[in-house]
Formats: C-alpha cells, structure tokens, sequence
C-alpha cells in the first residue's frame, strides 16, 4: 500500500521535471481558507486571471482616455481591426486557418448565428442530432431554432445518450445514429468534449460520418477549446463555437470564438449582415456606400463594434498558448490527469467512481467523479482549500490545468478526499495538506 506521504513525494518529483512548470506563476490563484493559494480545479468552469490580462485591460481604458474617438486607429492596438490581432493565435488553437476564426459575442449567441446560416431544413432532410445530455443552454438553442421553423422536437430531435448501465456515449451508436437517420437528418451538433462526463468524441471520424451523409457538422468547443488538441479544418467541420472563459482563461463571459470552414466563406454569403462583418476598406464609408460588402473570412459574421474591454484579456490568454504550445500543454494535461486517477486508485478505490473515460484519448483533463459520501468530502475540500465543482448530491468534477495546476495541487485534492474528519481536527488536515512548495 502506498502511503499518501510517499504520493506526495512523487508528486514533487513530478513537479521538477515539469517543463511547463513556470506558467504557474504567470496566474492569479484564489486564496483557501488559510491564505495560502487553493488548489483550483475549476478551470473546465471558469479558468483563472492571466498576470499579463490586467495591463491589457488598464492599456484601454488609457487609450480611451487619451484619444477618446481617435483610439479607433490610433490607440496601441487600433479597435477598429482589435479583433484581428485573434486571426492567427484564434486559428492556432483550434487547428484552423487563420480566415476561419473570429472571436465575437457569446457562445449561445455564436450558436444561433450560425445555425441561422447553415440549419436550413429543406424538404425530409430537417433533423438535429445531438448528445444526451447536451448542455443545457446548446439544448434550448436548439429546440428553439427548430420551433423557428415551424418544426417540432419531438419529432426532430434525435438524442444519442449512454447505453443503459454505462456513463459514456458509443461512438458506434453515434455514426450508427447518423446512419440511420439517413436522409433525414440535417444538422448534427456535439460538443467536443461533454461538459458532464468528461468524454472526448473522436470528433475527426464523426464529422466524416456525417459529412459523408451531406450532414452539416457543428461543434460545440466549451470544454474541448484550450485542452485538447483540435483540427478543424482538417476535418472538415462546417463550424463551431466556444467560450474563452473555460480553458482559455480569457475571464468571466469572455468574447467568444467562432469557426467558420473556408469552403463557406462566400460569395454568396449565407449570414447576417452588419457593419462589422463589412470589408473593413469600406466599413466606416458609411453613407457612400450602400450595399453591405461581407468580409472574405469568418469575420463576415461579425454583427457590431465588438467590446474592447472585454476581449482585451484574451490577449494575454492567447500569448501564452502561444508560448507553451498545444502538443507540451496536452502532453502534460494527459500526465496530470492520469496522475489524478492514479491517485485515486490507489488512495480512495472504494470511495470514488470514475465516470470519465480511461483511455486518455477520450478524455481532455476533466475526471468526473461520484463519492460514496458526497457532503463529508465537500466538507473536507473546502476546509483542505480545494476547489472543485461539485453537483449535489455527489457529483464532483475535477479538472487538473496543464497552464497553472501542478502535480501537488492534484495531490492536495486527493488528500483532502482521503481525509477523515479527525485528521482535520487534529491538524493533519487543511493546513499539513498544504505544507511544502505552493
Ligand atoms: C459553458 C457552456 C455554455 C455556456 O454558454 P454561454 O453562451 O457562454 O453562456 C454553453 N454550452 C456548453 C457546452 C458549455 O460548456
């Protein structure tokens, strides 16, 4: 048996042979109860402060300051083309080409637009297919959009779910599902990597499937985006979204991201028009030129003047994937997370049951677990200054961050759980689970 002294011992080695250790200290961690920074897990949700965000923001609200209207083309980053500064670093980190990227509103709201361009429901081929349980939001897009056309749920909504007994999805059962709906399925809609169990689809092989069947492929990004390696162009998806506060650390309700494939960039155009989505040569020609001109890229989905001091922050997100670079992030992504189940095997086998997938190429960092005894481990984590995401009754999500979690916080965690309540007392808890180098 291995004690948890000694997996505290690993766990240090681990940490000084880490390459990408450094990135650490280029984040702002939250304090636990003592003060001393918590062992945050919390990235699937809402990934912590870039150090570098903060001189990006306070940069814009100088320039606005100093050159009120004239920050359009004279602030350090002209705000007229600021969304251009995301072309090629947007591009890197979901496999893209740099036109096929833009960075823009919310994610629900990217997902309506795009389904208004290309869910168009035509003669049987009319349904949506999307995975069980999808996220909430990405499901009442979607019912919502085929009421719009008149259709109904019930009728065209087909869900792919686990098989009784089993918590992750077939992909099998997923390519049978588009087979079988056949001609009459238009659209299907995945997420990378489901935000509950953790699973990441072989998004490369769906979307041929799919394609193959003159399926229109839309992929959902929110969990996949900044931890799993991505290559849509490549694949060929027709488009995806995603929010920039989970992984990509671009701060609470960042601007979103969007992917439109190059096969689709017009003419003709199949979005909405608006002024951002313009040629930006004639943009601002305003009352001399009528006829709205789209941008040859993905930007020709921009709507309106984009919110400069909210994109400001992915800035310095971005430079920092571009620093560590996608392939060492997810190399150490796949060791910190295979270290958690470890942990988790040899410390707590009877007390936690691992949902997420084993196989590492089917899951990005996240382990979704269930306790025996829910509400005593929250307890515990929360006093041992862990944070997770815990769904009641006992549903914890983990997700270890290659950028800033280092192989003692997942130790941390672990040690909490495995925990008893005397421990804590006694001072072996919260503030030993601590000890050593942050
Ligand atoms: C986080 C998340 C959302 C959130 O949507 P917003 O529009 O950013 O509020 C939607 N869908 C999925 C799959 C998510 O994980």
């Amino acid at each position: 048996m291995i004690s948890l002294s000694a997996s505290r011992e690993e766990a240090l080695g681990l940490d000084a042979g880490d390459p990408l250790s450094a990135f650490r200290a280029e984040f702002l961690i939250p304090k636990g109860p003592d003060g001393a920074p918590a062992a945050y897990f919390c990235g699937n949700s809402l990934g912590l402060q870039p150090a570098g965000a903060h001189a990006d923001v306070v940069a814009e609200l100088e320039d606005w300051a100093r050159l009120g209207v004239g920050g359009h083309f004279q602030a350090r980053t002209p705000w007229y083309s600021y969304h251009e500064a995301f072309r090629e670093p947007g591009a890197r980190l979901v496999g893209a080409e740099p036109g096929e990227v833009v960075m823009m509103n919310g994610l629900t709201v990217n997902l309506h637009l795009m389904m208004a361009a290309f869910y168009r429901p035509a003669g049987i081929r009319r349904k949506i297919l999307i995975e069980r349980p999808a996220f909430p939001s990405d499901r009442y897009a979607v019912e919502t959009q085929l009421r719009m056309h008149g259709l109904d749920p019930a009728h065209d909504l087909i869900e792919v779910g686990a098989r009784e007994g089993e918590s992750v999805i077939g992909e099998d059962d997923l390519v049978s599902a588009v087979e079988r709906a056949g001609d009459e399925l238009a659209m299907l809609l995945l997420g990378g990597v489901n935000f509950l169990t953790g699973q990441l689809f072989d998004l490369a092989r769906v979307a041929r499937a799919a394609r193959a069947r003159g399926v229109v492929v839309g992929y959902d990004l929110a969990h996949a985006a900044g931890n799993v390696p991505l290559e849509l162009h490549d694949w060929g998806v027709d488009f995806a979204v995603w929010c920039n506060y989970k992984y990509v650390n671009a701060g609470p309700g960042a601007v979103g991201g969007c992917f439109v494939h190059a096969r689709h960039h017009g003419p003709p155009f199949r979005g909405f028009g608006g002024w951002w989505g313009n040629d930006p040569a004639t943009r601002f020609g305003m009352h001399l030129v009528r006829d709205f001109v789209p941008h040859g890229g993905a930007e020709a989905w921009q709507l309106s003047n984009p919110s400069i001091l909210a994109m400001a922050p992915l800035k310095a997100a971005l430079r920092q994937f571009d620093r560590a670079g996608m392939s060492a992030l997810r190399a150490k992504s796949v060791a910190l997370t295979g270290f958690l189940e470890r942990l988790l095997r040899v410390h707590l086998a009877e007390r936690v049951e691992i949902v997420t997938p084993e196989d590492p190429a089917r899951r990005g960092a996240q382990l979704s677990m269930v306790l025996r005894d829910g509400a005593g481990a929250r307890a515990r984590l929360e006093r041992a200054g862990v944070v997770t995401d815990f769904r009641e009754p006992n549903v914890v999500r983990a997700a270890p961050v290659p950028l800033y979690n280092s192989f003692e916080d997942v130790w941390r965690l672990v040690a909490a759980l495995a925990s008893t309540d005397e421990d804590l007392e006694a001072g072996e808890g919260a503030s030993s689970l601590r000890s050593g180098p942050t």
